[in-house]
């Protein structure tokens, strides 16, 4: 194959980029195989011939044919690869997300399926363990409950209580200030939730910064921990967590605002998409496109994973689920 040009690094370049199927395939096989050299998914020759009239590689040992979305989030996909990839430049940098119905209309799929696509790239935005958190970093627990907007004013109230309600989600995020963010659905907030989460994830002797939250009582053992009581004050010199509340505030932008209505059961993917976003916002658009596309490959998520339904709601199904399906 021909060497692929560079990467497009503007929405614009990308969907004119991408309207070739074949620059597709050239651009992705360079990032899914080393210097590019395709490998036979069965057997694993790297004697292979590319049928460019087919846009499939033949293995020359095992003699069988092979499309480049075997092994990857893409495989079962009838969606082709020029809608993939446009879909994975724009979630990959659009601040707030994008919704399914956006998608839907921006490549020409039906809604349903563009719902399924960005569930399957949400999968590839997760990012395995890394190293513990340290220096300074923030703690914070934000609740997260998008269907209380729809209630009845009085329903609301009764539901809604206070700063939280037990109709709603606890997220809780720990952010290295001027680094990375750690986010996860939990149950409750709890001293005995929330704590082994802090040890786990945040290196021993690092300074804590926490709101007046009777959870983090006994932090002082392991970190520095200051706090800040936000009945009092938001700020008092360094002890805040506004890294913290900034990350909260790009999340419930994109919870609320683009996708309106999200079930618990998902809301993990939508946190995994907002936190790649923001621990790689110091790359370009080009690059988080990169990374996001040299995530996909071992990662499957299907429909049934991910409905929890025995569905042929497959990527050319009818268009009626939302993206609280
Ligand atoms: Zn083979």
């Amino acid at each position: 194959m021909s060497e692929p040009q560079a990467v497009p690094q503007t929405l614009m370049e990308a969907i004119r980029y991408f309207s070739d199927p074949l620059t597709c395939i050239q651009l992705f096989a360079r990032l899914r195989w080393t210097n590019g050299q395709a490998e036979c998914p069965r057997c694993q020759a790297k004697h292979v011939s590319f049928l460019s009239t087919r846009l499939l590689w033949k293995c020359l040992d095992c003699k069988k044919q092979f499309s480049i979305k075997v092994g990857t989030i893409f495989e079962d996909s009838a969606i082709g690869l020029d809608k993939w990839m446009c879909a994975m430049f724009l979630i990959a940098n659009c601040k707030n997300g994008v919704s399914s119905y956006e998608i839907a209309r921006d490549i020409k799929v039906t809604q349903k399926s563009a719902w399924f696509m960005l569930h399957r790239i949400r999968d590839a935005m997760r990012t395995g363990t890394f190293a513990k958190l340290s220096g300074e970093v923030e703690v914070d627990e934000t609740f997260i409950g998008g269907k209380a907007r729809n209630m009845h004013k009085a329903k609301r109230e009764a539901k809604i209580t206070g700063t939280g309600g037990a109709d709603k989600e606890i997220v809780f995020g720990m952010v290295e200030r001027g680094g990375k963010v750690v986010t996860g659905h939990v149950p409750a907030r709890t001293k005995k939730e929330l704590q082994p989460i802090i040890k786990e994830r945040i290196e021993a002797g690092s300074a804590i910064f926490s709101d007046a939250l009777k959870s983090y009582d006994g932090l002082a053992n392991e970190y520095r921990h200051a706090v800040i009581d936000h009945a009092v004050e938001y700020a008092n010199g360094n002890v805040h967590t506004n890294a913290m509340e900034n990350f909260w505030s790009l999340l419930k932008r994109g919870l609320h605002g683009t996708y309106i209505s999200v079930e618990p059961f998902h809301l993990f993917r939508y946190l995994d998409e907002q936190t790649l976003r923001y621990n790689e916002r110091h790359i370009t658009d080009a690059d988080r496109f990169v990374q996001l596309c040299s995530n996909v490959v071992g990662r499957r998520l299907t429909w049934n994973q991910l409905t929890g339904k025995n569905d042929v709601g497959r990527d050319s199904g009818a268009d009626s689920a939302a993206d609280s399906l």
